[in-house]
């Protein structure tokens, strides 16, 4: 019983501070694997509606104020239906966020992902995208947009080009499609996420929010 205790009470300490050092390969690795799992443990709440809204007491939050250890970044669209901390059931200082209309990352993008993974020692990226998403769909319509909208679309059309030709919706298709163009570019920019990806400290996955059902999936 008292090994049970310091084991759990080991277990809670690591899920209060998830990488706090630079981690191996083999152990970044093993943490992945649980930080995915928690946030797709939170989402299972969250599609039960059964959330149980973690870290989000005063005490909480005096405890962040004094420094931040997120353990993922979640990479992500602006769409108001697509808030990370709610549909992955989290709650202050868990998620690194970054979220752009079409979640594409531009060079400010890339900075605040590379602070996080340099920095904070955040070990794990989420790039989520969802269905139906307004910037992909406008994308896929193409012609001219107006102000700044057209270089945001304009990102995203190599994913809409890409897609074309493949069975199903193309919408939807060119939202995958974007995700995992933005996975790799994740996994490819130098100097410092590539750097980490190569060491095996780093993992970036993709995943799709259904709108629906609220459900993430991950992306093969
Ligand atoms: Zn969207």
């Amino acid at each position: 019983m008292k090994v049970f205790k310091v084991f759990a009470f080991l277990l809670a300490a690591v899920a209060v501070f998830p990488v706090t050092v630079a981690l191996s390969g083999e152990s970044a690795v093993f943490s992945n694997e649980r930080f995915v799992q928690k946030l797709l443990d939170g989402n299972k709440r969250y599609v039960d509606g059964k959330p149980s809204h973690p870290n989000q007491t005063p005490e909480r939050r005096r405890h962040v104020a004094k420094g931040q250890h997120p353990f993922a970044v979640v990479v992500c669209c602006s769409d108001s239906r697509v808030p990370p901390e709610i549909i992955f059931d989290q709650g202050i200082g868990d998620l690194f966020v970054v979220r752009v209309a079409g979640n594409i990352v531009d060079d400010a993008g890339l900075g605040s992902i590379e602070y996080a993974a340099e920095h904070l020692h955040v070990s794990l990226i989420v790039v989520l995208g969802h269905e139906r998403c307004g910037a992909v769909e406008a994308a896929v319509r193409g012609g001219e947009a107006p102000g700044h909208i057209k270089s945001l679309l304009e990102t995203i059309r190599p994913a809409v080009e890409k897609a074309k030709g493949k069975p199903g919706d193309l919408a939807e298709n060119a939202m995958r499609t974007n995700v995992k163009m933005v996975v790799d570019h994740l996994k490819a920019s130098k100097p410092i996420l590539e750097h980490l990806v190569h060491k095996g400290t780093l993992t970036v996955v993709g995943a799709r929010y259904d709108l629906d059902d609220g459900m993430v999936t991950l992306m093969p």
